[in-house]
């Protein structure tokens, strides 16, 4: 057998199988050995029907009678009500607010229910188990776990049982691989049992025995170790032959937590030395001198109708003394909601505009001035942006571009001074081209192979939490000077998060806010308290402010595919507001689905305070700006991240108007309510997400996916000690060895990781 062996080689997999190994991205032997469990049971846990009482957890091995929807009047949710029945006898099963499992599963279906036995004496019930499909091999096997307290290795293919009774486990000692038996007079313990994340048609059961007939002496000895063996020892972690069979046998619990951590150091180990490297790399890349007296860059900063907050200030010198320098600024401005990056960017942009290209760059004999790409995620904020800057250039006129997918503009336009107007894309990007707009904001649209720069020499990314050396050097076009990066987020992110994932750049905290603004008021809305909370917001409104609703859905579910009936949706409660609520104001919605041009129609006539209300799905997250909305009503709250519902908080706090938030659960579970009353006490987005992170697990934190780490790297997270070591440790190798030629393993791991990614 060898590690890349495919999967087909060694077993028969059903065709539902073989599509479910290939979502999961099990193909190769390989790629089976390193699929982890993501937790353990302890053995023999089942029990039969017949034995079970009100309060315990129970196991049940069983066949589905009855499986139907019901709406329970009392409670008026919907419930799936079924019976499970064994060889001793049958129970209730209770799926509370999931109408849709009566759906998926069939009645007759054996199944392994997991679940606590809730109600009083007589009357118990499995209350919303988990169910997992078994097939009869599967079970044969519970019936010998249950037997024999023992785990059996049993041939899938065949679908028998060894005669041979194998009893025993890899074993590795150091860096060797051997078989461990267990004499027959050593009591067996129960064990740990790997539970495996499961896919359709592969059950954890499944996992398990394939990975017993991978793991053996032959392909552990294949594995080699990336990471050196003198780290290693220097963190006490084990070899990854070790961690291998401890993560999928382990024997006791510290075993299985030891190779997770092992994992864990290795993945973001891995992240640091690649951020690193890139970090070193680019400190040998030219870039475009800019160097603006302070006294020109204080007098445009006195322009902007408020006066720049220290935080801003110091960010700005940051910003200068980097670009000075010559060699590529990569720094990340990281602020709350509202707490002005904006002006810090549109002071970088200034002063890129007003230097010359040099005669380096070959240009002396040109018109013209250094340029300026400023991308956005959204079509709403890159139009925001473009106003705004307009404004911040106000007494310093320049040419400024709009690019988004629905269209080009240009300011000022020709005729009417001060204003902007349409322009086609083709003259857009001649102007871009030949030099004529220094200023180009955009969204993605931007970085399309048609857009050529003359002499760009900034982008600001508004935010994108990644954009590399390679994406720089496509928008440049020429490889001789790599433009200044300046990337801002609004998205508060742990420490040991941000030290991972932005570790090849340098970080700024636009940690305060402008003066004035009141803290705002977050409440969370009880059932019985929404009048009022619509009274406050009815108050508000009176006084001439704005209010957004905030649903978790765009539209009432199709009942027939009712995943989350419970979800307000933003068109039916839009309309309920109109009709119950708020008859005299004017109610419109906001959603993903609407058209480009209709969301910004939408947004203009909100933002001119032609609608009072605007009811929306979460898309007004990032950025939007409208200062008279001081009010927002988020329905569903628990179904946002700490992190996101800050965001959505964050649109409100725009003014020096008392701003509000009301958080309206539709469940009232303890974790949703220590969540939500994290909202109301954290001070800032920060304080926030390292409580998410403690709390929710770093899976649930806003934007994972585009950080490319996996639950095991992101459980690591919560260890600051961890990541600072594979930090120190990363720093020290590329310090060392700038290329990892001496660590070939290293550098084909790096290479496999970011391949894994891009395929995700
Ligand atoms: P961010 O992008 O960080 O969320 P913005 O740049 O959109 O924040 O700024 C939010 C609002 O605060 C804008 O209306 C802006 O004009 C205003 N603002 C920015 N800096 C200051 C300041 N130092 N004092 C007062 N208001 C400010
Ligand atoms: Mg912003």
């Amino acid at each position: 057998m060898h590690l890349t062996d495919p999967l087909t080689t060694h077993f028969r997999l059903a065709e539902t199988q073989r599509s479910a190994m290939a979502k999961l991205g099990v193909m190769t032997v390989r790629e089976l050995l390193f699929h982890f469990p993501f937790r353990y049971d302890t053995g023999g846990a089942e029990s039969s029907i017949a034995g079970l009482v009100a309060g315990m957890d129970a196991t049940i091995v069983g066949t589905i009678e009855k499986l139907e929807t019901k709406k329970s009047w009392k409670r008026k949710i919907p419930i799936s009500e079924g019976v499970l029945r064994d060889t001793s006898g049958k129970i209730k099963m209770m799926f509370f607010n999931q109408p849709y499992i009566a759906r998926m599963w069939a009645e007759g279906t054996r199944v392994q229910a997991t679940g606590k036995v809730a109600g009083k004496g007589d009357k118990i019930y499995l209350a919303n188990p988990q169910l997992q499909r078994i097939s009869i091999v599967e079970e044969n096997l519970f019936k010998a776990q249950h037997e024999h307290g023992v785990e059996k290795s049993i041939d899938l293919e065949t679908q028998e049982y060894p005669s041979k009774k194998s009893s025993g486990r890899l074993s590795v000692q150091g860096d060797a691989v051997g078989f461990q038996t267990f004499s027959q007079d050593i009591p067996e313990s129960p064990g740990l049992f790997a539970v495996y994340p499961e896919s359709r048609g592969v059950s954890s059961l499944w996992f398990r025995h394939a990975i017993a007939k991978v793991l053996t002496p032959e392909t552990i000895e294949q594995v080699e170790d990336p990471i050196p063996l003198e780290l290693l020892k220097r963190y006490n972690l084990p070899t990854l032959r070790t961690a291998l069979v401890w993560m999928h046998t382990p024997e006791k619990l510290k075993e299985a937590e030891a190779a997770r951590k092992r994992f864990a150091f290795e993945e973001i180990f891995l992240i640091q030395l690649q951020r690193q490297q890139e970090r070193r790399l680019q400190s040998h890349e030219k870039s475009f001198v800019i160097d603006v007296p302070k006294k020109q860059v204080e007098g445009f900063m006195s322009t902007f109708p408020f006066t720049a907050t220290p935080a801003q200030m110091h960010a700005v010198g940051a910003i200068l003394g980097d670009m000075r320098t010559g060699a590529p600024m990569s720094r990340l401005l990281e602020g709350d909601v509202g707490s002005g990056k904006t002006a810090v960017a549109a002071t970088a942009a200034y002063v890129v505009v007003n230097t010359r290209p040099t005669q380096e760059a070959g240009t002396l004999t040109q018109a013209g001035t250094l340029q300026v790409a400023y991308m956005a995620p959204t079509e709403i904020l890159a139009k925001q942006h473009f106003e705004s800057f307009i404004h911040y250039f106000e007494t310093a006129p320049i040419n400024i571009g709009l690019i988004t997918g629905s269209g080009c503009f240009k300011f000022p336009s020709k005729v009417g001074k001060g204003q902007s107007t349409t322009i086609s894309r083709a003259q857009l990007l001649k102007w871009v081209a030949n030099g004529e707009i220094p200023i180009l904001i955009g969204t993605h649209a931007l970085i399309e192979k048609s857009v050529q720069f003359k002499h760009l020499a900034l982008v600001v990314i508004d935010e994108q939490h990644r954009f590399g050396t390679n994406q720089r050097r496509t928008l440049a076009h020429k490889h001789d000077r790599l433009p200044h990066l300046l990337s801002m987020t609004a998205t508060p992110i742990p420490r040991t998060l941000a030290l991972t994932v932005y570790g090849d750049l340098d970080l700024t905290l636009l940690d305060q806010m402008p003066p004035g603004r009141k803290p705002i008021i977050t409440e969370i809305v009880k059932p019985d308290e929404r009048p009022k909370a619509y009274a406050k917001m009815r108050e508000q409104l009176a006084a001439g402010r704005q209010a957004y609703v905030i649903c978790p859905r765009i539209e009432e579910p199709d009942p027939e595919k009712a995943f989350a009936l419970m979800a307000k949706s933003v068109t039916a409660e839009a309309k309920r507001l109109k009709k119950e609520v708020f008859q005299e104001y004017s109610i419109e919605i906001l959603h993903s689905k609407m058209t480009p041009k209709e969301k910004e129609d939408t947004m203009a006539r909100f933002s001119n305070h032609e609608i009072d209300i605007l009811v929306a799905t979460s898309v007004v997250e990032v950025g939007v700006n409208v200062p008279n909305a001081t009010i927002i009503f988020i329905e569903g709250a628990e179904r946002f991240g700490l992190a996101q519902l800050h965001q959505l908080r964050g649109r409100v706090v725009r003014s020096n108007h008392q701003a509000y938030c009301f958080v309206c659960p539709e469940t009232r579970g303890e974790a949703t309510m220590t969540r939500l009353k994290a909202l109301v006490t954290a001070k800032n987005g920060f304080e926030l997400a390292e409580k998410d992170l403690l709390q929710r697990g770093a899976g649930e934190l806003a934007g994972r996916k585009q950080w490319g780490i996996s639950d095991i790297g992101m459980d690591a997270l919560k260890n600051l000690k961890l990541v600072e070591a594979a930090r120190t440790e990363a720093l020290q190798l590329i310090d060392q060895d700038e290329h990892l030629s001496r660590y070939p393993l290293l550098r084909e791991a790096i290479h496999e990781r970011a391949k894994s990614l891009h395929f995700e």
